[in-house]
């Protein structure tokens, strides 16, 4: 599998004149676009609403990026029965037909790649190289997701049995209609994914986005809505308390596929399953541990967890969140960290080399507000812990990378999860004690670990408590998993099934298997 997405790829492919140049007028082309209506699609029509929500631009928020609607009740169960409407049709076209359409649309983003990101960049402040990113790995889900269809010819599969009389088979089919619930930190690469998963197995879907990132994912749905049987796919747009939880509680959604917050998706899990034993697919966010000993490379450790703690604002699942280093290095690994924070530059995230745009919205800042006032009552801070509202970044949601320690290792901010630029530093003693302190969480997405011993890489593998693992990931320390390579996965409240996405078994949750035999 060739990936559209890979790091070093991406670094050396968008580090070129030529990039720039293009990046920059695909901002000036979305630029005209500002500030536009958008529609719902339910059962193949597009439909504009009076009543409307702004997505402001998070950098500047006099921007607004475009209006959508904030669909009703009535709208969204009327996208749930177009959806199971269109589910025989949808379920009866071939495998191979649905993996030609997926494989158009990903031709279709690859070929509008720097309008896409262009956009996501205006929507929710990541910088041009994770945008970029962004729609690469909504590709690779796209094409990853046909692949895996066509090489399990459909997932329909003959089994052996002892009786020659008796002709086996299983046949894995789609449940029905399924609910697509997407956050606003990957609007393209999560919502498509998801989708893409729900439908090229032959399941009908409505996808609601973020509020606060609708725009991306309305690309996708605008694509594929054309050239598949009307209703197949809806999309819909508003607030989680009224669209989503009319999707989550309908009794004619067979399946939810959601990525956001533990505590919107441990709720949803339970009102779904409250009556049936329904799927609910789900991934919600870590609290990412790195652990750095004494024999690792403390450059390039402070390196990848800079970049895997600040990367978009810390606005990643899979963010690096808490560091724990050896006591003879702690002091050493700090003063390395800080110095790279402090140079890291924070602007409009569409101009060039800026790494670290806004946060996404207001709450996101207070948020911030309240865990550096917490911080400094509590450890100390060792960098950042300002709003940034000057110098052209007051419209926006800025705020400073931050590096706090010597909190205790109980503490709320070294547990909960923020998701912000925000990073802890702890410090051990033993490897024991860095491995305990590492699972000493509720979550389990990813972690890294920085040394130079075999052993000790080994013991982290088979200790620690997570879904996606990495050692000397200098570049990212626990971020940036890449499609087919690195299916990602969370263990305890980071997700609830343990089958990982763009991995080999991750389709096969949208369908249910029949074992059909006929006997002669
Ligand atoms: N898959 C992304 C990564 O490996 C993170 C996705 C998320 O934030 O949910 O960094």
């Amino acid at each position: 599998f060739e990936n559209e997405y890979t790091w070093g790829k991406a670094v050396a492919n968008n580090s070129t004149e030529k990039f720039h140049e293009s990046f920059d007028s695909a901002i000036d082309k979305v630029r005209k676009i500002l500030g536009k209506k958008y529609p719902i699609i339910i059962n193949g029509k597009e439909i504009y609403y009076d009543d409307c929500f702004s997505v402001r631009c998070p950098s500047d928020t006099e921007i607004v990026v475009g209006e959508f609607p904030k669909t009703s009740v009535d709208d969204t169960k009327n996208a749930i029965s177009s959806a199971k409407n269109a589910f025989e049709k949808w379920s009866n076209t071939t495998f191979q037909k649905r993996v030609e359409i997926f494989r158009n649309c990903a031709d279709v983003f690859s070929k509008e790649k720097f309008f896409l990101a262009a956009l996501m960049t205006l929507e929710n402040g990541k910088n041009r190289l994770e945008s970029m990113g962004d729609v690469d790995e909504a590709i690779d889900f796209m094409r990853f997701y046909a692949l895996q269809l066509e090489n399990n010819l459909g997932f329909c599969k003959p089994t052996a049995h002892p009786n020659p009389h008796e002709k086996t088979q299983v046949v894995m089919k789609p449940y029905g209609v399924w609910g697509i619930i997407a956050p606003f930190n990957f609007p393209s690469a999560i919502a498509i994914g998801m989708t893409t998963a729900a439908l090229i197995t032959g399941n009908t879907a409505i996808l609601k986005p973020a509020s606060d990132a609708p725009l991306s994912s309305f690309q996708f749905a605008k694509i594929i809505y054309s050239v598949i049987p009307d209703g197949a796919i809806n999309f819909v747009t508003g607030s989680g308390g009224i669209v989503g939880k009319t999707i989550i509680e309908s009794k004619d959604v067979d399946g939810i596929a959601f990525t956001g917050s533990r505590e919107v998706g441990m709720r949803g899990f339970q009102e779904f399953t409250k009556i049936t034993a329904k799927p609910f697919i789900s991934e919600m966010g870590g609290k990412n541990p790195a652990i750095v000993t004494k024999n690792a490379d403390l450059d390039k450790a402070a390196e990848g967890v800079m970049a895997a703690a600040f990367g978009f604002g810390g606005q990643k699942c899979s963010a690096c969140s808490r560091v724990y280093v050896q006591n003879d290095v702690a002091d050493q690994f700090i003063s390395k960290i800080v110095e790279k924070t402090k140079k890291l530059r924070i602007g409009m995230p569409w101009e060039r080399d800026v790494f670290l745009g806004p946060v996404i919205n207001k709450d996101a800042k207070t948020k911030f507000e309240n865990a550096v006032s917490l911080a400094k009552q509590d450890g100390e801070v060792l960098t950042g812990g300002t709003i940034l509202s000057s110098s052209g970044l007051e419209k926006g949601y800025f705020v400073e990378p931050t590096i706090v320690t010597k909190l205790p290792d109980d503490h709320k901010l070294v547990k909960e999860e923020l998701f912000l630029p925000f990073l802890c530093i702890q410090k051990y003693d033993t490897f024991d004690d860095a491995i305990k302190l590492a699972n000493q969480t509720e979550y389990g997405l990813t972690a890294g670990i920085f040394s130079n011993d075999d052993k000790q890489v080994e013991e982290f593998f088979s200790k620690i408590q997570a879904g996606v693992v990495y050692a000397n990931r200098f570049a990212s320390a626990t971020t940036a998993a890449l499609v087919s390579s690195q299916p990602f996965v969370g263990w305890k409240y980071s997700g609830s099934t343990g089958k990982g996405t763009g991995g080999e078994n991750y389709l096969q949750q949208f369908m249910h298997s029949q074992t059909q035999t006929r006997c002669d």
